[in-house]
């Protein structure tokens, strides 16, 4: 088979080079290019790392890892869901990769996912190179809808009790789910009590202003809003934050509202767990002064 090539991959290794984090780049070895192209919406490369597993690329940006997946598929997952007293129907706009549905069924009271997601690439992609993710679209209660969250959302109206959104980053076909108009239409699909998350623009390290403007927006239309991350080697600067949002003013978003048991969360989890639920929201001065 002739090599793949790819503009980001020189000397054996990926650079994830990119003006969202300027003068850093992280590279990983690469083994081999199992698969590019161009679909509707993005430049789509999957590659075999050396030691992360196989990755999945969008418009050169490192969506996912098979090595560190977890710790971001858990965390944007069970922050909302043990946030919830009891989500039944739960929504995932973009997360193609499957890894969020794959975390979102492991809560036995959920009577429905559905997952919508603009690019049909992503989803069928994933499912050939990422199994270990798309085994999220195994399970009987998921469906899946191709197409653009914000369009999808337009005609639901408290229909869910938890809607996560996992998507790409602000530059490219996910611009329009960092607006608040977005959060507008978030907050009127969700049903009583209802809980949001959604990657909240990379980190404290790289995106500070952005991140005080998204909190002051989902601020704008929810009771309550908190800010937490997690811990991911293969994203800039090691960590990526999460908007968690609550349609309840009351609720603590920042301890769990449900929990499993240890033995489950160490059969479930190989991230989350009640604790790290709570220390997610634990800042830094620099960045919970700016995000007061
Ligand atoms: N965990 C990754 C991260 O934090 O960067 C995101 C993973 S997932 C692959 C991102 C998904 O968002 C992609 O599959 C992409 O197709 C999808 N996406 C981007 N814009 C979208 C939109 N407007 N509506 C629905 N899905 C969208």
């Amino acid at each position: 088979m002739s090599e793949i090539t790819h503009p980001t991959i020189k000397d054996g290794w990926f650079r994830e080079i990119s003006d969202m984090w300027p003068g850093q780049a992280m590279t990983l070895k690469v083994n081999q290019v199992v698969h590019h192209e161009k679909s509707k919406y993005q430049d789509v490369l999957i590659f075999e790392s050396t030691d992360y597993g196989m990755v999945l690329v969008l418009d050169n940006v490192i969506q996912c890892t098979e090595r560190d997946e977890f710790s971001y598929q858990e965390m944007i997952t069970h922050l909302a869901m043990n946030s919830h007293p009891n989500p039944k129907k739960v929504l995932v706009i973009g997360g193609g990769d499957g890894g969020v549905l794959r975390e979102v069924v492991k809560h036995e009271c959920v009577e429905e996912a559905v997952l919508c997601d603009i690019d049909e690439a992503v989803i069928r992609l994933s499912k050939k190179y990422l199994p270990g993710m798309a085994v999220g679209y195994q399970h009987p209660n998921v469906k899946t809808h191709v197409g653009d969250g914000f369009k999808f959302l337009d005609d639901k109206k408290g229909e869910f009790d938890v809607i996560i959104t996992d998507s790409s980053d602000p530059e490219g076909p996910a611009e329009a789910l960092f607006q608040k108009p977005y959060f507008e239409l978030l907050k009127g699909a969700l049903r009583e009590g209802g809980v949001i998350t959604t990657q909240g623009s990379e980190n404290q390290w790289l995106h500070l202003p952005l991140i005080t403007k998204l909190k002051q927006d989902c601020k704008q239309v929810f009771p309550n809003v908190e800010y937490g991350y997690t811990t991911i080697p293969t994203y800039p600067s090691g960590q990526i934050g999460f908007m968690v949002c609550c349609l309840d003013a009351n609720r603590d978003l920042k301890k769990p509202l449900r929990q499993w048991s240890e033995a489950e969360e160490d059969k479930l989890c190989k991230y989350y767990n009640k604790e790290i639920h709570e220390a997610a929201f634990v800042l830094p001065n620099f960045a919970k002064k700016a995000l007061k």
